[in-house]
């Protein structure tokens, strides 16, 4: 059976004409292109389009910001929630003297190991430490809040709303007690949590009003705790 070639057809929607086929192969076949037209082979008008369209947003955007979904920042700052924290600042007795009395909470529970605190001693009989240094690496904060909640002097408190400033070196972040103490306020909380008239109102010795332990057991028996529990 003899092999028939069909008839090579011109594609729908193609630039290509057939001008004729090779009657020894089918497959040969002479085409013409059609070349496009002067303004389809031009860029100029696409491109001056294209440009068009920049140009109206740009005066669009200068003009009115409609559709600007950024801002000018250091100039423009965008609202902070309500829930930020913020710069820590340490708050001051009455008498204006730092509250902290360094008593080493808040290094040892800090996540970021970004406090230094440096003890000193104090001439106050009610005092015994105060803080010589006081810093706290602000870019090493993890902004968690421990610091605060371990603090039992409200010494410390993370409620400035202030935000870490940029700084071009590394140890620029580092906030010194002296600023802190600049940011902080006075605390009207009780320090330690208990005043000195709620001490005179207890009786000298708590054994001579409540002899007995709730087991009734007199007190003096050995206490139990975690090293001795039998
Ligand atoms: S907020 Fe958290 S990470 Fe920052 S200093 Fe306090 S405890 Fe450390
Ligand atoms: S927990 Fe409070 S009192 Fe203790 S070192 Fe920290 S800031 Fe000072």
């Amino acid at each position: 059976m003899a092999k028939q070639h069909a008839e090579p057809q011109t594609p729908p929607h193609s630039r290509a004409e057939v001008v004729s086929v090779s009657e020894a192969n089918p497959k040969v076949r002479t085409i013409r292109v059609a070349r496009p037209a002067r303004e389809e082979s031009s860029f100029l008008p696409a491109t001056l389009k294209g440009l068009a369209i920049t140009v109206k947003h740009f005066f669009k955007n200068v003009t009115t910001k409609a559709d600007i979904e950024t801002i000018s920042y250091p100039e423009e700052k965008p609202p902070y929630p309500a829930r930020h924290r913020g710069l820590h600042r340490l708050m001051k007795r009455e008498d204006d003297t730092v509250r902290c009395v360094a008593c080493m909470c808040c290094p040892t529970v800090c996540p970021a190991d970004c406090i230094t605190i440096i003890p000193a001693e104090t001439d106050d009989d009610g005092v015994e430490k105060y803080p010589a240094v006081f810093e706290i690496d602000e870019l090493r904060c993890v902004v968690c809040g421990l610091c605060v909640e371990a603090c039992p002097c409200d010494a410390i408190r993370m409620d400035s709303g202030l935000h870490a400033p940029a700084v071009e070196e590394r140890q620029d972040g580092i906030i010194t007690k002296d600023e802190m103490l600049a940011l902080g306020g006075r605390s009207i909380a009780v320090q330690g949590g208990i005043s000195e008239e709620w001490r005179q109102d207890q009786p000298q010795n708590p054994r001579d009003e409540f002899p007995h332990d709730r087991e009734g057991a007199p007190y003096g028996r050995p206490a139990k705790t975690w090293r001795n529990q039998s």
